[in-house]
């Protein structure tokens, strides 16, 4: 079934976090979902603007769309970062059921202002949204997502910014990083707790979510994480088999492409399920 972060977070509502990961090509789509499937627990697509226009919106949303009706679980598109509110507005109108606006680079008044239009615009249509305070540093897929300077969410702006702007998602930095894999977070805990008492109902994001040990995570899901975001991991592991299966010394030029691409595409739904499962309390 096809729906947005709202409904999901309700189906979801005590049994943990739902999994939120990156589709970096059109190939992963039904590893994904296969795999949320196989555990039968909701899951969260999310694309960057740069990867839906490469894949093209409409044939990405309507085999999201597709897949996700002969499912038997949730399943939510979600476009993550994106500062472009016209672009935000088409992927609503196109059929995206959840999106992220980061105005996080803003002034938080301009940050407000500018998520308030996007709310606006996304619950009059059904989908939800989400927003980001503080800012969560680092790159992803090469570009810079966010200011190199990480800067924690103060609570007070949080809880002023989530009653300004009527968002049902919120990002929010508490010491993870956008991009890392090679060491691990320092998750800064106290902030976290005071983060979730001052804004209860809404669901607070962890992304980043590469950069986490599994304790960590666990415990980040136990202290009441709702959403988690999934991306490194899986174009990093796409990447690491590729490049042992297109370069084996038994590849012709006949050599079909599905053979290739298909234990990548194992990889990611393997990748999902583990992942999922430490989001489960
Ligand atoms: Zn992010």
């Amino acid at each position: 079934m096809y729906k947005n972060l709202i409904d999901l977070f309700k189906e979801n509502e005590g049994k943990g976090a739902v999994g939120a990961f990156n589709v970096h090509c059109f190939e992963m789509l039904p590893a994904m979902i296969g795999a949320a499937g196989e555990l039968g627990v909701p899951v969260i697509l999310q694309t960057s603007l740069g990867t839906a226009k490469y894949i093209g919106l409409e044939p990405l949303i309507a085999a999201v769309k597709a897949i996700a009706e002969k499912s038997s679980i949730s399943v939510a598109l979600h476009m993550d970062h994106c500062k472009d509110i016209e672009a935000l507005k088409e992927a609503i109108d196109l059929g995206y059921s959840s999106v992220m606006y980061d105005g996080s680079s803003l002034s938080l008044e301009e940050n407000i202002k500018n998520t308030k239009e996007v709310v606006a615009y996304a619950h009059e249509r059904n989908v939800s949204v989400e927003g980001e305070v503080g800012s969560i540093g680092g790159a992803e897929e090469g570009v810079v997502v966010a200011k190199d300077d990480a800067m924690y969410t103060k609570p007070e702006d949080a809880l002023y910014f989530a009653q300004s702007t009527g968002v049902d998602a919120l990002a929010v930095s508490i010491g993870t990083t956008h991009g890392q894999y090679k060491s691990k977070a320092k998750i800064n805990y106290e902030l976290l707790t005071e983060l979730k008492a001052k804004l209860g109902s809404t669901g607070l994001v962890l992304h980043g979510g590469t950069g986490v040990s599994d304790e960590d995570m666990r415990r980040c899901v136990r202290e009441g994480m709702k959403k988690i975001n999934v991306g490194t991991e899986l174009n990093k592991s796409y990447i690491e088999v590729v490049r042992e299966t297109f370069t084996a010394d038994d590849v012709t030029p006949l050599t079909s492409l599905r053979n290739l691409l298909g234990p990548a595409n194992d990889k990611i739904a393997e990748v999902v399920k583990e992942k999922a499962s430490l989001f489960r309390i």
